[in-house]
């Protein structure tokens, strides 16, 4: 993870000097604030800002005048009731301030998420850094040949070398031309804002991304999942870790009732009640598609 001596000391600074607050706080979260978790070759996930704890779900589900905590026990109640049925807004009482560094092609499938509040650092208005994603050897695979939208085994000896080479070399390439043609020595210097266009999709961009929990577990429950991309995977997974020490109650009830649930169709359901009263059911006989047939089976599967 790349911090600059100075960014690291004003880290130290901010956490050397708590300030005194009404507000709630949640103590799991204060150790995370403002500190960089390190995620891939040069990105971090760092909390900026919070607001709410599990007892500000239950305060706002029951629109409760003073804390509203009835005991640990009934707000855990409660809030598997509300995540179990779908009463989101109580969630939508926490939010969350992070910020991130991260590949551009992993921000463009985060910018996705649009109930969020973004400020992303300016490349017209400053200079990137040096810094480009390159995948550890483990991370470079070949294409899938089950999945059109994702990896299959990972590419071994000279195949694996050439790829990396090619990735480095040309991350090079692209940031000499980059700085070549922002020079203003003997020239006029092309701005900021045309250069950037040579640079390529693993650079490292940076922002400040805003959301409410109840957004926030939206974003992790399609993000820290099997079928996502394992570079953006990373870091729903960095956040996850902050959730669970952050909401710990909330974020019980999530994975319980989003990230271990299924969802079935009606005829999913249909086909599981005929296997119960002992019919064997196949897929021709399932009225499911072959597919939907292989999800059900997954999700079936231990
Ligand atoms: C594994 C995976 C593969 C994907 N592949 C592709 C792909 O090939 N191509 C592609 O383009 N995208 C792809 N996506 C992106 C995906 O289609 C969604 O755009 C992205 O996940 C954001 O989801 P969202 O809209 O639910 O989230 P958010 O934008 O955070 O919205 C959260 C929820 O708010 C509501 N909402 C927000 N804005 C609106 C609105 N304007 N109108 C109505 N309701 C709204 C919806 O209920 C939405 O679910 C992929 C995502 C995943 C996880």
């Amino acid at each position: 993870m790349s911090l600059t001596s100075e960014q690291k000391a004003e880290i130290d600074a901010l956490r050397a000097n708590p300030n005194q607050t009404l507000r709630t706080v949640s103590d799991g979260m204060e150790k995370h604030l403002y500190s960089a978790i390190p995620v891939l070759d040069h990105g971090f996930v760092r909390v900026i800002d919070y607001m709410g704890d599990d007892a500000a779900i239950c305060q706002a589900a029951r629109v409760s005048y003073g804390k509203g905590t009835k005991s640990v026990q009934n707000d855990e109640g409660l809030i598997r009731y509300l995540m179990r049925h779908w009463h989101s807004t109580p969630f939508e009482m926490c939010e969350i301030k992070l910020h991130v560094k991260l590949p551009v092609f992993v921000a463009r499938q985060w910018i996705r998420h649009r109930t969020a509040n973004v400020n992303e650092y300016s490349a017209r208005y400053s200079i990137l850094d040096r810094e480009f994603y390159i995948p550890a050897p483990e991370h470079i695979n070949a294409q899938s040949v089950v999945n059109n939208q994702g990896r299959g085994d990972v590419l071994q000896g000279d195949e694996a070398k050439r790829v990396l080479e090619i990735l480095k070399a040309d991350s090079a390439r692209c940031y000499d031309n980059y700085e070549a043609m922002i020079s203003d020595d003997g020239q006029a210097g092309l701005a900021r804002e045309l250069a950037r266009m040579n640079l390529p999709a693993n650079i490292y961009t940076q922002w400040y991304w805003k959301v409410d929990l109840h957004n926030l577990l939206h974003f992790l429950r399609l993000r820290a999942d099997a079928h996502a991309q394992y570079e953006i995977r990373v870091y729903a997974d960095a956040i996850c870790n902050v959730v669970a020490d952050w909401v710990p109650a909330a974020y019980r009830a999530f994975e319980d009732y989003r990230m271990g649930a299924v969802t079935m169709s009606a005829q999913m359901m249909d086909c599981l009640r005929r296997m119960l009263k002992g019919e064997t059911v196949e897929q021709e006989n399932s009225g499911l598609s072959a597919r939907e047939w292989r999800e059900f089976q997954d999700m079936l599967s231990t």
